[in-house]
């Protein structure tokens, strides 16, 4: 029987929803595989109900180990103990830059197999097979394990969460020993980043940017023109520049991303790859601005503007502010 582990990330009195996902795919690999998927949650004083409404997305038994939150050695540690005690042939991560640490640290340590930015897995005679976009996402590579634990690391929610109504799981405590390594990083502070807080998928009007913008400052021309909008105006960003880090993820439209359907979404610097367009095609107003008249985006734009976004984006701010009056 192949049981699968699963990390949970906890925060705040809440597991976020790229753990969540992934439970819910282990849970569902878990039972075409005929075992069990249990998750681990790690932190000082995590809510038992908490981990125990894991159980809705199909975990069978949750795990809470006590120990320092958000970092990774720590976990790495917990991990392998609970692999090594509890003979787990998988170990499943939601991915994001914390499940990529974790997991080729308990790789290292317990001789594993990793594959990171996994978008989808299978079972296949009675093992997971992993997939796992290659060559700037134009091909898929699959990946089977032949050492005795196979770690997964997913894309950024690339599983979906699914909340089951069922019941919940038991709990049970986990102790483990911290390395003296795991010791000599502390938490300072923990925040959020710039844009973090917006309500992307409330707002009426979207300025996204893309890769186009060159680097994360770029994003200031689509701040100046979302701030000319006023109102109910936010920035929103495609994947490429959030994994580049010029932009938070809670900006990110898209497939592993929001879903929006504002009045206006204006596109600057953006191709229109078909995982950007899934989480905005139901927009009201396409307006997309790109140097490249043979860019994806026109074909699914209602107005499209070819040229440089550096010279439109300012001239746009300034007819918007004057049209204002402002
Ligand atoms: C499983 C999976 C999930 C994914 N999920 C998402 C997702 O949720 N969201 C998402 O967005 N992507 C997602 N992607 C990635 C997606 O395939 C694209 O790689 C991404 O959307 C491209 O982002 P971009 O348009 O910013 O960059 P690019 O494709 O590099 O496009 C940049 C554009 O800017 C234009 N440009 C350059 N300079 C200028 C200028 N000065 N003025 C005007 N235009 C300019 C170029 O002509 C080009 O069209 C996913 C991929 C996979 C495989």
């Amino acid at each position: 029987m192949s049981n699968i582990l699963v990390y949970a990330l906890h925060y705040d009195g809440a597991i976020n929803k790229n753990s969540l996902g992934a439970v819910s795919e282990g849970a569902k690999l878990a039972a075409e595989l005929g075992g069990e998927a249990h998750a681990l949650l790690l932190g000082e004083n995590v809510p038992q109900d908490v981990a125990a409404s894991l159980g809705r997305y199909g975990a069978k038994k949750v795990l809470i180990a006590e120990g320092p939150e958000g970092l990774a050695q720590p976990l790495v540690d917990a991990m392998a103990k609970a692999i090594t005690d509890g003979g787990y042939k998988y170990a499943l991560f939601g991915g994001g830059l914390l499940g990529f640490e974790i997991g080729a640290g308990l790789a290292a340590r317990l001789g594993a197999g990793v594959a990171m930015e996994v978008t989808a897995v299978r079972a296949e005679g009675g093992e997971l097979v992993a997939e796992r976009p290659i060559l700037g996402d134009s091909a898929i590579s699959e990946i089977k394990y032949r050492s005795p634990v196979g770690i997964i690391i997913g894309r950024l929610n690339a599983f979906e969460a699914k909340d089951t109504g069922g019941a919940d799981a038991p709990v049970e405590q986990l102790s483990f020993e911290l390395s003296a390594h795991s010791t000599q990083a502390t938490m300072v502070t923990r925040g959020e980043q710039r844009g973090a807080d917006v309500d992307i998928e409330g707002a009426d009007i979207l300025v996204a940017g893309g890769r186009g913008l060159g680097k994360a400052e770029g994003f200031e021309l689509c701040e100046q023109l979302a701030a000319a909008f006023g109102g109910n105006s936010a920035v929103a960003a495609t994947r490429a520049v959030v994994d580049a880090g010029w932009y938070p993820y809670a900006a990110q439209i898209g497939q592993t991303g929001k879903t929006v359907a504002p009045k206006l979404y204006l596109a600057a610097g953006i191709s229109g790859a078909i995982q950007h367009k899934v989480g905005m095609q139901s927009s009201e107003n396409i307006v997309a601005i790109n140097k490249d008249a043979n860019a994806p985006i026109f074909e699914f734009s209602d107005l499209g503007v070819v040229g440089d976004l550096n010279k439109i984006l300012p001239k746009l701010t300034e007819a918007v502010k004057a049209k204002k009056g402002s």
